[in-house]
């Protein structure tokens, strides 16, 4: 099977309104999974045999702590790896904070990631993300960090200085800011950082399958795949995991990009009289550009199909 990995979104609902946020959470949204509909991901994900671990996001998850390590604790159970996606808001207090993340630990989380930037710092105080970095790895946990920026940001130099010494415990990842969800009302269009070159785009899909918090299956993590309509797999409550490959390879879209890349797309559209930038901000972005386009979809209908019905033929031929 090609996913090895389920990321469960659990919720919109953060105790940060960040102002780049990719679903726009915030403490006044309320969406979130059901316990009930999270263990049945994490069952049928485990029953395939394919998957290894479980990462739980949001939002941010521990608003709903009870629920995290119950659903770990689960995802143990049927031997899984378990890691989390935090702002660390939850350091605050480094007596409670330490007891939870005893008990997660317990319940069989690994890895926490987490984020810095002038947008989340707003929010949580550097501080408080200093002790979470601290704690987690005192609690005998791994941690990552990203760092996101946009051309005239020094957020990389500010707060990898600004957490020291407890940067040295984590993992560093810098990402340019992308242009979707709240980032797109807070920043203009020469604030990203577009050093992607267009024609190299190939899916990032780290076989990835996420459970969003709007109740659909989606076929990567990516910021942008709630605004792009193949990646959507259907409402959980109405598909099984073990059918979710399929549905992809099936998808005429997806199968033609996944085996050529977006390079097939963007000379088929630049010859349809489209245009595509030269550089986008990752092959994501690229993915979105491409695929949310309902004009070119539909007007490059008919070479995808007899692309895909090609391709189909020759992989059963063996080629
Ligand atoms: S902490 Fe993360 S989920 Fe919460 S508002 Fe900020 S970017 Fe969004
Ligand atoms: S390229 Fe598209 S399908 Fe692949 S990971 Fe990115 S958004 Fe998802």
């Amino acid at each position: 099977m090609m996913f090895s990995k389920l990321a469960v979104c659990m919720t919109n609902r953060c105790s940060a309104a960040c102002d780049m946020c990719c679903f726009g959470c915030s403490p006044k949204k309320k969406t979130h999974l059901s316990t009930e509909q999270i263990k049945s991901s994490i069952r049928q994900a485990a029953e395939t045999g394919a998957f290894k671990s479980v990462g739980f996001t949001g939002g941010e998850p521990f608003l709903y702590y009870d629920q995290l390590l119950e659903c770990s604790a689960y995802g143990k159970e049927l031997g899984l790896r378990i890691t989390i996606n935090t702002n660390g808001f939850w350091a605050k207090n480094e007596k409670l904070a330490r007891e939870k993340l005893l008990a997660l630990r317990e319940a069989g989380v690994e890895y926490l990631s987490f984020s810095a930037d002038s947008y989340h710092q707003a929010y949580v105080p550097v501080d408080v993300l200093r002790a979470a970095l601290r704690l987690t790895y005192e609690c005998g946990m791994q941690s990552s960090l990203s760092i996101m920026e946009t051309v005239d940001s020094q957020d990389l130099i500010t707060y990898t200085e600004a957490l020291r010494p407890e940067i040295y415990l984590t993992a560093l990842t810098p990402h340019p800011m992308l242009p979707i969800g709240k980032a797109m009302e807070s920043f203009s269009e020469d604030k990203y950082i577009r050093f992607f070159e267009t024609k190299e785009a190939k899916c990032t899909f780290m076989g990835l399958l996420q459970l969003n918090f709007d109740g659909n299956y989606y076929m990567c993590c990516s910021q942008f795949c709630r605004e792009i309509p193949p990646t959507n797999l259907g409402k959980a409550s109405e598909v099984e995991i073990k059918d979710t490959e399929r549905m992809i390879t099936s998808n005429d879209y997806l199968y033609v990009m996944l085996r050529h890349g977006f390079i097939w797309y963007i000379d088929l559209a630049k010859k349809k009289g489209f245009e595509i930038p030269d550089y986008l901000c990752s092959p994501c972005h690229c993915c979105y550009f491409v695929f949310r386009n309902k004009k070119l979809m539909s007007a490059i209908e008919e070479e995808v199909r007899e692309e895909a019905g090609r391709l189909r033929v020759q992989h059963l031929l063996g080629n």
